[in-house]
C-alpha cells in the first residue's frame, strides 16, 4: 500500500549523541606497530562534531570507524598538545574539511606552541579555517549547546591542556598527558571521565599510572571513567584487567576503551 500524500515518514534527523574512540593507543612502541589505533576521539553531542587530538593514522581510522560520515561536517578540532600521537593528522583533517581551502570552514584550537616554525600545523592551512584559537589557561569555548572549558595548564613538555565539557545537564571531562598533580582532581569533577592512562607504574616520565589514576578517580567520583591512550606496559598487562582493579579501588564504573567504538552519551550516563 503507498502511504498517503503528506504522511510521508519523516527523515530521522536527529543524531546520536555519542563519543568515538578513533584509536586507545599511545607513545612510541604502540604507535609504531599499531598495536592500537591512535585516531583520536571524536564527540559527536548536540548535532555538532568535534575531533579530539587525531594522532597518526587517524584520518584513516575516520573513514574506517564512520564510513558514512562526511569529515567536511567536523566543526571543530581540539588538540590538547603537540606531540606526535595527538598531532599527526591535524593538516590531513584541516585539509579535507576545507576541500583544500575551496570551502571556508571549521574552528582549530590548540595551545601557542603548535604553530609557528616549531609547530606543527601547517602555515596555509590556518587561512582556510573560520577561526584559529590559542588554548590558554581558563579559556572558555562554546559551540551550540556544547561549552568547553580548559581549566589549567597540565605538567608535561609542551603545553598542554584537556578540558571540561558542559552538554545540557552533563559533564565530560578530558585529562590528556599530564604529570600527576592533585589540582586535576578539583578542575575536572565530571559525570563522565576521560583518562589518558599511558603506564602501569609510576616514573619520572610525565604521563599518569595506575596508581595515580585510582587518586585521579576516587577524587573525581565520576558516574563512569573511561581509561585510554594505552602504552606497552598497559597492552601487556591488558586494559580490561586495569579497569576491572580500578574499579575495585575506586567503587567506580571504568571502562577499557576500545578502537572504533562509540559510547552513547546517555548510556555514559546511566552508569
Ligand atoms: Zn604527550
Amino acid at each position: 500500500m503507498n502511504p498517503k500524500p503528506g504522511h510521508k515518514k519523516k527523515k530521522q534527523t536527529e543524531t546520536l549523541d555519542e563519543i568515538i574512540f578513533l584509536g586507545t593507543g599511545g607513545a612510541r612502541y604502540v604507535i609504531a606497530k599499531q598495536l592500537r589505533a591512535t585516531g583520536g576521539i571524536f564527540f559527536r553531542l548536540g548535532g555538532k562534531n568535534v575531533l579530539v587530538d587525531p594522532g597518526p593514522e587517524s584520518y584513516f581510522r575516520f573513514l574506517s570507524y564512520l564510513p558514512k560520515f562526511n569529515a567536511e561536517k567536523i566543526d571543530a578540532i581540539i588538540l590538547s598538545h603537540k606531540h606526535i600521537d595527538h598531532s599527526a593528522d591535524i593538516n590531513v583533517y584541516l585539509d579535507v574539511m576545507t576541500k583544500g581551502g575551496f570551502n571556508k570552514n571549521g574552528i582549530l584550537l590548540a595551545p601557542q606552541d603548535a604553530f609557528g616554525e616549531e609547530g606543527v600545523v601547517y602555515k596555509y592551512l590556518l587561512s582556510f579555517l573560520n577561526e584559529v584559537i590559542y588554548i590558554e589557561e581558563g579559556l572558555e569555548f562554546t559551540l551550540g549547546d556544547l561549552k568547553f572549558v580548559f581549566p589549567l595548564r597540565h605538567k608535561h613538555r609542551v603545553e598542554t591542556y584537556g578540558f571540561k565539557l558542559f552538554y545540557k545537564d552533563a559533564t565530560v571531562s578530558y585529562i590528556t598527558d599530564t604529570k600527576f598533580f592533585s589540582e586535576l582532581i578539583d578542575v575536572y569533577q565530571a559525570d563522565v571521565l576521560i583518562v589518558n592512562l599511558i603506564k602501569l607504574e609510576r616514573s619520572e616520565i610525565d604521563h599518569l599510572s595506575v596508581p595515580e589514576c585510582a587518586e585521579i578517580i576516587k577524587g573525581i567520583k565520576p558516574r563512569v571513567a573511561i581509561i585510554t591512550h594505552f602504552g606497552m606496559t598497559m597492552l601487556r598487562a591488558g586494559p580490561w584487567n586495569i579497569a576491572r582493579r580500578l574499579k575495585q579501588m575506586t567503587g567506580v564504573t571504568v571502562l577499557a576503551a576500545e578502537d572504533g567504538k562509540h559510547y552513547e552519551l546517555k548510556k555514559l550516563l546511566s552508569y
